[in-house]
Order: C-alpha cells, then sequence, then structure tokens
C-alpha cells in the first residue's frame, strides 16, 4: 500500500533519505527535517494511512507501545525533561503529510512553549451542550 506522491512512502521506500531511529517490518521511526526540539522524530506505518481515521485499530495500538518504548529510550539518551506525543489529523489540525505518523518531542526546561494554546472560557452551560452533543 504506497501512494506514489507521498514524501513518506517514498522515505519508507528509500526513495528519499531520512535519519532513521528505528525500523521494523511494518513501521519506521524517523528524525524530523523541522525539529521543534533536539530529537524531535515522527513514527509513521510503513503501509499508507492518510490519518488516524484510517489508521487499523491494530496499528493504532502498535503505534502507541512504539511511542513508549522510544519516549523512554530517548529521554534516558536525551536527557530530555519532558516529552510529547502530538498527532494531527487534517488541515484544521495542522496536519501537513496525509500519512499517517505521530510526533514524539522531547523537551528540555525553557525550550519555548512550542505547543501552548489559549485556553477559552465557556461557561457551565456551553460545556454541557457540548458534552450532549457528544454523547447523545
Ligand atoms: P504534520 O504537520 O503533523 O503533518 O507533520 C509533518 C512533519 O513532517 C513536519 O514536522 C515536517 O517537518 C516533517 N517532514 C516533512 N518532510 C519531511 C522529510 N522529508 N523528512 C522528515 N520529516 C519531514
Ligand atoms: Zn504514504
Amino acid at each position: 500500500m504506497k501512494q506514489e506522491q507521498c514524501i513518506f512512502c517514498k522515505i519508507i521506500a528509500g526513495e528519499i533519505p531520512s535519519h532513521t531511529l528505528y525500523e521494523d517490518e511494518n513501521y519506521k521511526i524517523i528524525l524530523d527535517v523541522g525539529p521543534a526540539t533536539k530529537g524531535h522524530a515522527l513514527i509513521m506505518p510503513k503501509s499508507h494511512y492518510a490519518d488516524f481515521y484510517e489508521l487499523p485499530e491494530e496499528a493504532a495500538a502498535d503505534v502507541i507501545k512504539l511511542a513508549k518504548k522510544m519516549m523512554i529510550h530517548m529521554t534516558d539518551k536525551l536527557k530530555c525533561d519532558g516529552f510529547n506525543l502530538v498527532q494531527n489529523n487534517g488541515e484544521a489540525a495542522g496536519q501537513t503529510v496525509n500519512h499517517f505518523h505521530m510526533h514524539l518531542i522531547p523537551r528540555y526546561k525553557n525550550d519555548g512553549e512550542i505547543l501552548k494554546y489559549i485556553a477559552g472560557e465557556p461557561d457551565r452551560e456551553e460545556l454541557e451542550r457540548i458534552k450532549r452533543t457528544i454523547t447523545e
């Protein structure tokens, strides 16, 4: 399952070079070329799925297990102080490469507010309306 124009499929096929941290039959972890912090990496399945909506459940479980192992390993090697797992789906959510991937972002004290968002201030009625929209 390879998509001709997909940059990550090309990386997986060896047509574009990458800095590979880990690889097995089904998954690959590479360094991000535009890192938010030192060691910023990406986990991707070798099969092409556009996003988390498309990713089969078994693969989702594999990715989480792999993320946990790699996060522990990278924390040990890089001596980082914290870690973000980030996963974008769709243009509105900031996804720029439409081949499912999860960001592994080591965090260091005072490395900047790279993932900061502005907290909203909904009242209780608004929260209750949203809850009903989701649960009913
Ligand atoms: P997203 O915005 O979640 O789709 O993330 C895509 C990520 O892929 C960005 O952080 C890019 O820096 C990264 N990226 C794009 N092209 C490459 C490449 N050839 N090798 C490694 N990372 C890449
Ligand atoms: Zn792809």
